[in-house]
């Protein structure tokens, strides 16, 4: 009963947003995003991506419908980032995003895999869409996934 209904109530959104600090200088501001959101998300039963990839950040959000929009809003209003524009806001089947990750330059070994699987594509960020959003995030949570088992192999 509790499963159904927490089924029913899942959501997801989609964003992009510009970080506010140069690349070159970002990777002690998404260490710190990271640490609160990886507090704050387990607290609240949030799932998710966030990629950040070339000053822009793209973040999917998985959770119950409520939580999901307080954490947009005060994502909305960080001052860490600009222009964020929601992609998609709706009720979803099934979570994609399973746990909370993220992906990053250098964080891990499959960021690596992911940065050479993104230079040899054009993203054009601005143009994104809901559906292109989600291919995206999919695609590199599906290769997170690859190193992390070929690494327990
Ligand atoms: P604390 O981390 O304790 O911060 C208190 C206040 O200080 C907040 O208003 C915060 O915005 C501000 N602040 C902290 N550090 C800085 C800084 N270096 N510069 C300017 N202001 C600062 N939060 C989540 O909970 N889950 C997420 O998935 C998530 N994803 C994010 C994705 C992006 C791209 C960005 C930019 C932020 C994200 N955040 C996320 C952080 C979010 O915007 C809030 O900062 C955070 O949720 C506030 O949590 P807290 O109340 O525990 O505050």
């Amino acid at each position: 009963m509790t499963e159904i209904s927490g089924t029913r109530t899942l959501h997801r959104l989609i964003y992009t947003s510009r970080a506010v600090t140069p690349p070159e200088d970002l990777d002690h501001e998404v260490d710190a995003i990271v640490r609160t959101s990886i507090r704050n998300n387990r607290q609240t039963a949030i799932t998710g991506l966030l990629l950040v990839h070339d000053g822009w950040f793209v973040q999917a959000l998985e959770g119950p419908a409520e939580p999901v929009m307080i954490t947009y809003r005060r994502i909305l209003n960080d001052p860490r980032h600009q222009t964020p524009r929601m992609l998609h806001a709706g009720p979803a089947a099934r979570r994609v995003f399973a746990n909370w990750n993220m992906c990053a330059r250098r964080m891990s070994d499959a960021d690596d895999a992911i940065l050479s699987t993104l230079a040899r594509r054009t993203i054009d960020f601005e143009s994104l869409t809901a559906a292109s959003a989600l291919r995206l995030l999919r695609v590199i949570r599906g290769i997170q996934l690859r190193t992390e088992r070929e690494m327990m192999a």
